[in-house]
C-alpha cells in the first residue's frame, strides 16, 4: 500500500473488455501506472460473457477492433466478416499478449464500491472479497451493454432445468442437442441464436414481445485479396470511422435523399444495396432515411417486404412485422438465417405481447394465458440495462457521499458520456449520453480525451478535476434537444432499450447522444484543445 498522499495507482479501470485493454495501452503510453479489474474469469468483456450459439459482432471485423497499433492491425487475421465470440475472444487475447498487458489486469475481482476521498482527491475501490486500493483517477470501462436485465417472472426459480440470461451463458457450454428450448425475448441475441440452436435442438420456442426490423448480415469468409485490400488501406479505414456518424467505415453521406428520388429508382437502389449486408443499407443508400419520416417509412416497408419473401407462413410473417415505431428507432439486428428458421417444423413463435401474455414459469416450462409449453431449457434473451446498468450495480460515491445511481434516478446526466458532476477525478468510457456507434471507435476516442485531461492535470500540477454542473446541464439539454428532433423521439411508441424503456421500474430517459458520433468526437477534440472548459481544475492545499 502506498502512503496516504500517494495512491496505489494513477489509474484504475473497472472492466477488461475493449475499453479496459485500450485504457491500459493509452495510459501506459502516457506514462501512468494503471490497473484494470474485471469480475469475469477472462478478459474480453462482451465476448467472454455472451458465449451463446451464434454470438457474433454486427460491426464488420476490420473496424471492430482497436487501432492504436499498426502492428496489431497488420498481424491479426480475421477469418470472416462478422467474427463469432470465440474469434473475438482470441483477438482480445492476441492484443493482451502482444502488448504485454497481463501484468496490469486482475480477473475474478468484482468491484463492489468506489469512494471518492475528499481530503486527497483519490478514489478508493473495494472488491467483493474485501480488498481495497486507491488511485488518483477512476475510469469506468464497465461497458455500455453489459448489465443484463433479468425479468421478474412468477415462478422463475421453480423451473427444474437450466434457466439463465443469454449474457450469462454457461462458460463451459451447454448441451442443448435434442432438447426443448424456450427463448424469452426476440431482440438481437435471439436473432443470432435461433438459427444455430434450431439445427440441433428438438424444438425452439421464441416468446416475442416486440418484433424488429432486421437486415441481412451476409456473412462471408475473409479472402486473401480482401485482407490485403484492408491492410493496405488501414489509415483510410480509421479515418472513415472517425468521421462517420455511426463510427463505421462506411461511404456516407451519399449526397442523395430518398425524398427527391423517383420510386422506381428508390427500389433499384434498395435492391442493389440489400445483398451487400450490414448497416450499409441505411447509410449508403440515401441520407434522409433517419430524418425524413416518409423516407423512413418507405425504407421500413422495403425491409418488411424482404422479410415476407422469406417467411412462408403468413401468420408468422404478420407476427414478425414491426409495427408502431420507425425503422432504426431500435437498432436493427442483422440476420444470419433468423427468418428461414421460422420455416422449420421445430421452431415456434409465440406473441406474448398481444395474443398470449406470459403468465408464469412452471417446474416444466412456460405458461401463457393460452398454453403450457413444456421445456428443458429456458434462455432469458431479455437484453441489457444499457448505458447505466453496470455503473449503477455498484456503489460509486462521489462528493458528499452522493451515490451515482441516486444521481441518475431520473436523468442519466453526464458531460459527453465521460464526466459526471459531483464525481471528481472520475471518467467513463462510453457512459450515458455518448452516441451509440461502432464501440471500438468511440472507446478509443473517449480514452484519448481522458488521457489529455489527465496529462493536463499532471503538467499543470492539479489534484482534482471537477466536472461543472452548468456544463453537465448544457450537455443534458443539448442531448435532449437533438433527441427531440429525431425519429427516436416518436414518443412512447418506441419501447427501446436505447431509451431505457425496457426497464419497467424506470422512466424512459435520453441515454444516447444522437448528434452523430463524428460530431461528438469533434466536440471532445474541441474541448481538449480549449483546455477542458467543462471542468474546473483545483489544487488541494
Ligand atoms: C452480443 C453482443 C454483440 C455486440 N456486437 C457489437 C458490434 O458488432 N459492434 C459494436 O460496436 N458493439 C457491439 N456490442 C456492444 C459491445 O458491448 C461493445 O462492442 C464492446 O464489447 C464494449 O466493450 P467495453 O470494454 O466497453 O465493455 P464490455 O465488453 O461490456 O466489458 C465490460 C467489462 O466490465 C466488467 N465489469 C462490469 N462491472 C464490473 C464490476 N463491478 N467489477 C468488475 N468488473 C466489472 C464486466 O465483467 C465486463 O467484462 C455487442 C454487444 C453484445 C452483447
Amino acid at each position: 500500500m502506498a502512503s496516504q498522499n500517494q495512491p496505489d495507482y494513477d489509474v484504475i479501470g473497472i472492466g477488461a473488455g475493449f475499453a479496459g485493454l485500450a485504457l491500459i495501452h493509452y495510459m501506459r503510453e502516457a506514462g501512468f501506472s494503471v490497473r484494470v479489474f474485471d469480475k469475469a474469469a477472462d478478459i474480453g468483456g462482451t465476448w467472454t460473457w455472451n458465449r451463446y450459439p451464434g454470438a457474433a459482432s454486427d460491426s464488420e471485423c476490420y473496424y471492430y477492433c482497436l487501432t492504436f497499433s499498426k502492428e496489431l492491425l497488420q498481424e491479426w487475421q480475421w477469418s470472416v466478416r462478422y467474427p463469432g465470440w470465440e474469434e473475438n475472444l482470441r483477438y482480445m487475447h492476441f492484443v493482451a499478449d502482444k502488448c504485454d498487458m497481463w501484468p496490469h489486469i486482475q480477473l475474478n475481482k468484482e468491484i463492489v464500491r468506489a469512494d471518492y476521498q475528499e481530503d486527497t482527491g483519490h478514489w478508493q475501490i473495494t472488491t467483493a472479497d474485501g480488498d481495497q486500493c486507491t488511485c488518483k483517477y477512476l475510469v469506468s470501462a464497465m461497458g455500455m451493454i453489459s448489465q443484463p436485465v433479468i425479468p421478474d417472472i412468477k415462478g422463475m426459480d421453480t423451473f427444474k432445468g437450466p434457466c439463465f440470461h443469454s449474457a450469462r451463458w454457461p462458460q463451459d457450454g451447454l448441451d442443448y442437442a435434442g432438447k426443448r428450448v424456450g427463448i424469452i425475448g426476440a431482440g438481437a441475441t435471439t436473432v443470432q441464436m435461433l438459427p444455430v440452436m434450431a439445427e440441433t435442438a428438438e424444438s425452439v420456442t421464441v416468446f416475442q414481445r416486440t418484433p424488429n426490423f432486421i437486415m441481412p448480415a451476409v456473412q462471408k469468409p475473409m479472402t486473401a485479396e480482401w485482407e490485403q485490400e484492408i491492410k493496405e488501406h488501414y489509415d483510410e479505414i480509421i479515418a472513415k470511422c472517425r468521421n462517420h456518424v455511426f463510427g463505421m467505415a462506411f461511404d456516407s453521406p451519399v449526397g442523395r435523399n430518398l425524398a427527391d428520388t423517383p420510386p422506381d429508382e428508390v427500389q433499384r437502389i434498395f435492391e442493389e444495396h440489400w445483398p451487400q449486408g450490414s448497416f450499409r443499407f441505411v447509410f449508403e443508400t440515401f441520407d434522409d432515411l433517419l430524418t425524413n419520416p416518409e423516407s423512413n417509412r418507405v425504407a421500413g416497408e422495403f425491409v418488411i417486404s424482404k422479410m415476407k419473401e422469406k417467411v412462408k407462413d403468413p401468420e408468422v410473417a404478420e407476427m414478425l412485422t414491426p409495427k408502431g415505431y420507425p425503422f432504426f428507432a431500435k437498432r436493427p439486428p442483422l440476420d444470419h438465417g433468423y427468418y428461414e428458421a421460422y420455416n422449420r417444423d421445430n421452431v415456434k413463435l409465440v406473441d406474448i405481447k398481444d395474443r398470449e401474455p406470459l403468465v408464469e414459469i412452471t417446474e416444466t416450462g412456460i405458461r401463457t394465458t393460452e398454453n403450457d409449453y413444456e421445456l428443458d431449457i429456458i434462455v432469458l434473451a431479455t437484453g441489457f440495462q444499457a448505458y447505466t446498468g453496470a455503473q449503477e450495480a455498484l456503489a460509486i460515491r462521489g462528493r458528499n457521499g452522493l451515490l451515482l445511481s441516486d444521481k441518475w434516478e431520473d436523468v442519466s446526466a453526464s458531460i459527453m458520456g465521460v464526466f459526471v458532476a459531483d464525481f471528481p477525478n472520475m471518467f467513463m468510457i462510453t457512459g450515458p449520453q455518448a452516441p451509440f456507434a461502432n464501440l471500438p471507435t468511440s472507446i478509443e476516442q473517449n480514452i484519448m480525451y481522458i488521457v489529455d485531461c489527465i496529462k493536463k492535470m499532471g503538467d499543470e500540477g492539479f489534484d482534482v478535476c471537477e466536472p461543472q454542473k452548468e456544463a453537465e446541464d448544457e450537455w443534458v439539454e443539448h442531448t435532449a434537444d437533438i433527441h427531440a428532433q429525431t425519429l427516436m423521439a416518436q414518443g412512447d411508441r418506441v419501447h427501446s432499450w436505447m431509451m431505457g424503456a425496457n426497464l419497467e421500474d424506470r422512466k424512459p430517459r435520453v441515454l444516447i447522444y444522437f448528434g452523430g458520433a463524428n460530431v461528438y468526437y469533434d466536440k471532445m477534440r474541441e474541448s481538449a484543445d480549449a483546455g477542458f472548459p467543462e471542468v474546473e481544475f483545483e489544487r488541494i492545499a
